[in-house]
């Protein structure tokens, strides 16, 4: 008998969603970073905790990891290139991560950007992406430790994952990377739609994420770097002073969204 996975979305902190995938009696923490959140989550659904994935090193992403390995000693996957100290299983771009107690597999892609040692997991049968803070449902992350052409090199492969993957990022940014999204590309019609979409689920106290790999190629632009009216309006905006290499459009993405909110 197969079994039959969902996954639980935690509200922590402002504005961070931590992830849980279960099965109804075992649950994975995806960058918990607030024990506290995730302890609660896991006593309301009865589940037991069988391992901890973590995306990258930033606090809010694995403060809770010490008090929950004090709740149960459990395995630590993690970015090898990250330095986090509680990773028991290091892990590279490539690897596969097996998790027996859901029988859920894994692939890893590295995506240093945001941070260096960033990591993604895929899950290829679920069509599932825990993308942290690299890819955000209209946006990306900031440019913390990588460069802008690592990071377009990042999201170029995490692109080209089937169309129909769910994109389950660390954060609800997504109203106001839309914004900024529509001040790209204000004549963008599913990028039009998508803002109504998201702001009546907004409303109505629901979470935006997981999106949509195939709203996110349609309407975010930071996966819309190489788009010519993405480019037109750079150069319209003055971002660019001329036309440059991919990596110098998207830097230029970046450094706009960094000071328009
Ligand atoms: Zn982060
Ligand atoms: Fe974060």
């Amino acid at each position: 008998m197969k079994n039959t996975l969902s996954i639980l979305n935690v509200p922590a902190f402002d504005d961070n969603y931590l992830w849980i995938i279960h099965d109804g009696k075992y649950a994975v923490a995806v960058d918990p970073g607030d024990a506290d959140a995730i302890l609660a989550a896991l006593a309301q659904h009865h589940l037991v905790l069988s391992a901890i994935l973590l995306t990258h090193h930033h606090a809010d992403h694995i403060g809770g990891v010490p008090a929950l390995l004090r709740h149960a000693a459990v395995p630590v996957y993690g970015p090898a290139n990250d330095n986090i100290a509680a990773v028991t299983h290091a892990l590279h771009q490539g690897d596969s991560v097996h998790l027996p107690e859901l029988n859920l597999t894994l692939d890893v892609i590295a995506v240093p950007g945001h941070t260096l040692g960033h990591i993604a997991y895929f899950a290829p049968v679920q069509h599932w992406l825990f993308c942290g803070d690299t890819l955000f449902a209209g946006g990306c992350g900031r440019l913390f430790e990588g460069t802008a052409s690592q990071m377009l090199d990042s999201l170029d492969k995490l692109a080209a994952l089937p169309d129909d993957s769910l994109v389950y990022c660390a954060h609800e940014y997504t109203l106001s990377n839309l914004r900024f999204a529509l001040e790209v590309e204000p004549e963008n019609a599913l990028l039009q739609q998508r803002m109504i979409a998201e702001q009546a689920k907004r409303q109505d106290g629901l979470p935006t994420v997981p999106s949509l790999l195939k709203l996110e190629k349609q309407t975010n632009p930071f996966l819309r770097s190489r788009e010519a009216a993405v480019v037109a309006r750079l150069l319209a905006c003055e971002k660019i002073p001329a036309l440059q290499d991919d990596a110098s459009h998207f830097a230029a993405l970046r450094v706009w969204k960094n000071h328009y909110a």
